[in-house]
């Protein structure tokens, strides 16, 4: 939740669509259902016969595309992008999709996730000769295939090398003038499915995006998977060896929308056993159990079922705070929790209250929650919280990013509980969450990244990662 307040958030959402008259009203629509991975900038590039044509802006799906703007954008393909700007810096430049134009063809690129070897590639570019006119690590990929175009390899083959060369998390979506390209990196940590719409191919961040415009899932892009849909069809190619899976835990926990699939569990689902399951690891005695809106309501109805304390809607979210008044500041930020959330007075006051969160990052949501809570009249407030502690930063594209922003770091349970105040403070256990969501047991780890809840990570990790925030600094 209020993801906007802390200046947190999740990383990209990207859309694509070919063989369809209508693509770029559809790809609006689609940007629309993944606006919740991203406010800051969004684009859309289409192929028609004579090119490819872009619009993009900083700002909300609907600010960016007001009035008739999408009349211009002509053409039976197109990509799309929403954008979360911390991992690459802020500007109108860094808003995708990005365009490269070129004798040897142009395309059109978007992505969704964060490359642990972009800085090292950008070095070796730049020695090469490569002028970059973004911070954004897609660029990264657009020189490397521009790099060994001339010989004898195909623009597939391009990419193909290209891609091999990036390590960490990426979804990329490409728009060349022969075919829609979709990549998913060898580990498949970001979501990325594949869906059909009568003829027409679709592929988006999340599943949400094909109900909204009435598209089929068909399935989820493979690990190292690089799929080329053109006139002949589709055909699925790979780059790399798959290796073994590692969604982003937080997408169950966080960023994907209830309505959304990843890998055929839906996170609401997942999300409500999150909460039943936190409630066979505690026994907490309370007169209501509430949920911080949005991502924690699912998890609160799982725990109210489960422990059989009744359901509440003891907080209320103002949805029209404009993103003008989030400043990133952490005063602000913690004026901005008041500004967004209210108690319910009625349902509190003089009430044991079992406060459900997704997560915990820098401690701020719960801790002025507690109080809140407790100055609406509840006489006591237990904080559980539907996943582990967040306690290492994460190289993959999901701003939590450094070890001393996280509260938990360090600290055990109880210094945590001391610091937001609570009565007590519960986490649910790794191998609960596991359990909870649900996928495969027999994949590693469930086929889960974990690492900001161990600190084990599913990648290399180079000796000078970048993190995505220290990207902007460091340039
Ligand atoms: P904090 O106030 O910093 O402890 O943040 C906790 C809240 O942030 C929870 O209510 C989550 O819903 C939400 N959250 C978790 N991870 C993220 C993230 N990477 N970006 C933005 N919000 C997040
Ligand atoms: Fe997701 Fe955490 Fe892994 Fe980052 S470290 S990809 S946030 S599970």
């Amino acid at each position: 939740m209020l993801a906007e307040l802390r200046g947190l958030n999740e990383e990209c959402g990207v859309f694509g669509i070919w063989g369809h008259e209508e693509a770029s009203q559809l790809t609006y629509y689609g940007l629309h259902a993944l606006q919740h991975r991203g406010q800051e900038g969004a684009g859309i590039a289409t192929k028609n016969g004579k090119g490819l044509l872009v619009k993009k802006g900083e700002g909300l799906v609907n600010e960016v595309f007001s009035g008739d703007s999408l009349k211009g954008l002509t053409g039976n393909s197109a990509i799309g992008q929403v954008r979360y700007t911390t991992e690459d810096g802020r500007g109108a430049e860094n808003v995708q999709p990005l365009v490269f134009r070129s004798t040897t063809g142009s395309m059109a690129i978007a992505h969704n996730g964060n490359l642990i070897n972009a800085q090292e590639l950008k070095e070796s570019l730049e020695k090469q000769g490569s002028i970059f006119q973004t911070t954004s690590d897609t660029e990264v990929l657009a020189h490397l295939i521009k790099k060994s175009a001339g010989g004898a390899l195909t623009q597939r083959d391009r990419v193909k090398k290209a891609l091999s060369m990036l390590k960490g998390a990426f979804a990329f979506v490409l728009l060349t003038e022969e075919g829609l390209m979709v990549a998913q990196d060898p580990n498949a940590m970001r979501p990325l499915s594949l869906g059909k719409l009568g003829d027409a191919w679709v592929v988006a961040s999340e599943t949400c995006a094909f109900d909204l415009i009435g598209a089929e899932t068909i399935r989820s892009v493979e690990p190292g998977e690089l799929i080329i849909i053109n006139n002949k069809g589709l055909q699925s190619d790979r780059f790399a060896e798959a290796g073994d899976r590692a969604m982003c835990s937080m997408e169950y926990v966080y960023f994907s929308r209830p309505d959304s699939d990843i890998d055929g569990i839906n996170i609401h689902m997942a999300r409500k056993r999150c909460g039943k399951q936190l409630a066979k690891e505690v026994q907490i005695e309370a007169d209501v159990v509430t949920g911080v809106p949005d991502s924690s309501i699912s998890a609160a109805i799982g725990f109210s079922e489960e422990s059989g304390i009744p359901y509440e809607l003891g907080l209320i979210k103002n949805r029209y705070v404009g993103r003008t008044f989030i400043q990133p500041t952490q005063a602000m930020r913690e004026r901005g929790v008041k500004l967004k959330l209210s108690p319910v007075q009625q349902v509190v006051a003089g009430k044991r209250v079992v406060m459900v969160d997704d997560s915990i990052v820098r401690g701020t949501t719960s801790k002025r929650i507690v109080k809140m809570l407790r100055d609406a009249g509840a006489t006591e407030v237990h904080v559980v919280i539907a996943a582990p502690p967040l306690v290492s930063p994460c190289f993959y594209g999901v701003d939590i990013s450094t070890d001393s922003d996280l509260i938990a770091t360090g600290r055990s349970v109880e210094e945590v509980r001391d610091l937001i105040a609570a009565d007590s403070l519960t986490f649910l256990s790794a191998e609960g969450m596991l359990k909870a969501i649900g996928r495969s047991p027999e994949m590693k780890n469930c086929g889960q990244c974990l690492a900001c809840f161990t600190g084990e990570y599913p990648t290399e990790i180079y000796a000078d990662t970048v993190l995505p925030h220290e990207k902007e600094l460091s340039r």
